[in-house]
């Protein structure tokens, strides 16, 4: 893996949160990993809220956790986005792909799914492609699926290395409009990077899964896609990956944000001085920038310190 260091105004990042909840130990790595991918680069770094589903959104932690982005050191270029006030934009490519006929409607329903399935992919079962020529079913629910290729695709980590899936066969046609009228996660960030720019996906390793789909997209929507780095998931206690479920010692305070920072420097795989914790968040950032080695990123995942300690 290398970052060029020159003052590259072209690369572009982002941190892109879902407001369900404060800034935990997790989320603040995507948010320091992609900043100084970005900021090594001399790019720019964009916030995006990914408040794309309503109902799972916790009213109030959008603000807070810009509040707690701000507690750190961040800055970001340019005005938040928001993805709920982006479904215009996205209803307009859904309509754009279906003129090109690369949508169809499905009207299966979950237990038609599981039966159908030849067999069972990652992510749950494969579809087989049961409506390509037109609904089966009578659910009047429609969702609007993308047509995949029987073709193995490649993209490049920088972290995870080579990855590669055959959407096909692994995955089936994935929806992209759900059936109950909300737009699918893969369409909206694939949309959102490309109408701002992004040239680098810096994210958690949860993510990586999304990739192959994502990069498909990018072809589909004639567009080249982004560089992508996957950074190593941070793991609670009962070794998954942590979440609100772990409870306030993966949260960020105001009281602990300064050690929170040097401890993700040090998840990332960065050896900043053991003195740099008593600093501002902002002397952190700027340490971190002047110090980054994006080669020390490893992809193993291992467990998140616990901040109630800080
Ligand atoms: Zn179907």
């Amino acid at each position: 893996m290398y970052v060029a260091k020159n003052n590259n105004a072209a690369v572009v990042g982002r941190f892109a949160p879902s407001p369900t909840g404060p800034l935990h130990f997790g989320s603040l790595v995507a948010a320091l990993g992609s900043y100084l991918f970005a900021k090594q680069a001399g790019g720019r770094w964009l916030l995006r809220v990914e408040d794309l589903d309503p109902p799972r959104v916790v009213p109030g932690s959008a603000d807070l956790i810009l509040r707690q982005l701000e507690e750190c050191g961040f800055e970001w270029d340019g005005p938040v986005v928001y993805q709920s006030r982006r479904f215009e934009r996205y209803h307009q490519i859904i309509v754009e792909l279906k003129q090109r006929q690369l949508l169809f409607e499905c009207s299966c329903s979950r237990r038609e799914l599981v039966a159908s399935a030849p067999h069972l992919g990652e992510e749950g079962p494969v579809y087989p492609g049961t409506c390509r020529e037109g609904p089966v079913g009578k659910r009047a629910e429609r969702a609007l699926r993308l047509r995949v290729p029987d073709e193995q695709i490649e993209c490049h980590d920088g972290v995870f290395g080579l990855l590669s899936q055959n959407l096909q066969r692994e995955l089936g046609d994935f929806v992209l409009l759900r059936a109950d009228g909300y737009f699918a996660y893969q369409l909206a960030v694939v949309v959102d990077d490309i109408d701002s720019g992004v040239t680098q996906v810096v994210r958690g390793a949860d993510l990586i899964s999304s990739t192959i789909r994502q990069v498909y997209l990018y072809r589909c929507l004639g567009q080249p896609p982004p560089s992508y780095f996957h950074l190593p998931l941070a793991l609670g206690a009962d070794r998954e990956k942590i979440s609100k479920r772990h409870g306030d010692s993966a949260i960020l305070t105001s009281g602990n944000s300064r050690r929170a920072l040097w401890l993700a420097l040090r998840f990332l795989g960065q050896q900043p001085p053991e003195q740099l914790a008593a600093y501002q968040a902002a002397e952190i950032l700027a340490w971190a920038e002047e110090n980054f080695v994006a080669e020390a990123i490893s992809s193993g995942e291992r467990p998140a310190p616990d901040l109630d300690s800080c």
